[in-house]
């Protein structure tokens, strides 16, 4: 029986899909403004394994996923450069896409943008009003919190809480201070659509109800995101959403949160310099490292990046990769005898040690553990055929890695290369990345997007990389 945990419930519940045999799932996806860095890299990584889990599960999935490409802070790159929104959110969609191929991230069966969905958003506005659960402010729409009386069943807070709560600069004229924006008129100067309430443009929120209604229906099984989305984000995303359905048990049946990433124990923020992007971290190791670094804790556990950490990981997946990379080059040779039937039995306690794992609330740091398990049987046997001379059952070694390869296809790995192409492990990074790194430098300060040379700068001290500026280019040595 697969059980998860909803955040919703705070408990871990049987999972009981709204159609036998399918999984609607939506997942909030990323505002196209800068590189995705780890913390964002795990949520996607997080779901890829669930969807994994429920293909081999013999489950149909439907996995929608949005870019908010119109935000502040969309807005605000485009102008530091000079450029239209849509050359930043192209630039940095490309990159997200780029990663997450690095990362055996699977693509979603849909990622509806925000700019290509303004209709749907207004008439979903506009429903809400129709309603009685918006009112317009000059321009503005908001949602009116008190006519949703269930407000702030996910996060768990009270909705006087949150008043007292409230900051003293909020806007007066709201009935609420804790109404939110659905619908946000244009200031001078930002890109905006035509709407019965004015010139403006989506708030945050909305988009995500809009595309979850259009893409899934009413009622659909997973939403999912990092636990930072919880509140305001997935609160608001519920209210509109069974508000405008009309129906409390309507939108996400179980919400799934994923725990946060910290740098070396500390949390991780610009200030700290420790802000470390997925495109760095990927010149520094293969995506599939990376990958298996996420997974070997518990989604919803704390986790904590240190090059420690990684490098663990990293021998690790080498371990694993070892294992079967031999046992497929036994299977090049012929076998000798149908012998050792507790192979197979072997491999099927393997698997259902797995599958187990997987269903309690999708435990891949125990399903993991159970693939060190098999590894171990595999080299053993190997080495008593090849070493020893043993008799090869070949049937039943075929069973033992195919059980193995079945875990592997679940988690993901041994899909991609664990040599890092550029890198020269020797010297530490690459000539050719520490060059493109100081030509996308180059390239940020040309854009007065200070904070992003500061980064790079920074990141490549951090590897023992020293940059020395002048008049004719930026030129490094390694410290
Ligand atoms: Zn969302």
């Amino acid at each position: 029986m697969l059980k998860v945990y909803n955040t919703l419930t705070r408990k871990k519940e049987e999972f009981i899909p709204q159609e036998p045999g399918k999984v609607g799932m939506y997942v909030c996806g990323v505002t196209p403004y800068n590189h995705p860095h780890i913390g964002n890299a795990r949520p996607f990584v997080t779901w890829d394994v669930i969807k994994r889990y429920f293909r081999r599960r013999g489950y149909e999935v439907r996995h929608i996923q949005n870019f908010t490409d119109m935000d502040d802070k969309i807005i605000r790159a485009a102008n530091n450069e000079g450029v239209g929104c849509e050359v930043i959110t192209d630039r940095y969609i490309t990159g997200y896409f780029a990663a997450m191929e690095q990362l055996n991230v699977q693509k979603a069966d849909l990622y509806p943008k925000v700019t290509e969905h303004i209709p749907d958003i207004i008439d979903m506005v506009q429903k809400l009003i129709d309603r009685g659960f918006a009112y317009e402010l000059a321009g503005d729409v908001y949602f009116r919190v008190e006519k949703f009386p269930e407000y702030g069943k996910l996060s768990g807070r009270k909705l006087e809480d949150m008043q007292a709560g409230a900051r003293v600069e909020v806007d007066a004229r709201k009935a609420n201070p804790m109404d939110f924006a659905l619908w946000k008129s244009a200031k001078p100067g930002e890109p905006f659509w035509e709407s019965p309430w004015g010139k403006g443009r989506p708030g945050w929120h909305i988009e995500c109800s809009t595309m979850s209604l259009k893409y899934l229906g009413e009622t659909f099984d997973f939403h999912g995101g990092g636990s930072d989305l919880i509140f305001p984000h997935h609160e608001n995303e519920i209210a509109q959403s069974q508000c405008c359905c009309g129906n409390y048990h309507s939108f996400a049946q179980y919400w799934l949160h994923n725990g946060f990433i910290t740098i070396d124990n500390e949390k991780m923020s610009k200030s700290l310099n420790n802000f470390i992007t997925v495109p760095d971290i990927l010149k520094l190791y293969p995506g599939e490292v990376v990958r298996f670094f996420i997974l070997r804790t518990h989604y919803r556990s704390p986790l904590d990046f240190s090059e420690e950490r990684i490098k663990e990981a990293q021998a690790g997946l080498l371990r694993l990769r070892t294992a079967y990379d031999n046992g497929n080059a036994m299977l090049e040779k012929a076998g000798s005898a149908e012998t050792d039937t507790e192979l197979a039995e072997t491999a099927d306690r393997a698997l259902a040690d797995f599958y187990g794992a997987m269903d309690d609330d999708f435990n891949t740091a125990l399903a993991i553990g159970y693939m060190f398990t098999l590894a171990k049987e595999i080299n053993t046997y190997v080495n008593n055929v090849v070493n020893k001379q043993a008799c090869f059952d070949k049937v039943h070694f075929q069973r033992l890695m195919s059980v193995y390869s079945e875990m592997a296809a679940v988690i993901g790995i041994f899909e991609g290369s664990l040599e890092l192409p550029a890198a020269d492990a020797e010297k530490g990074m690459a000539a050719e990345a520490i060059e493109a790194l100081i030509a996308e430098r180059a390239e940020a300060k040309k854009a007065k997007n200070w904070g992003r040379a500061d980064e790079i700068r920074d990141s490549l001290k951090a590897q023992g990389i020293v940059l020395e500026d002048s008049a004719a280019g930026t030129k490094w040595k390694r410290a």
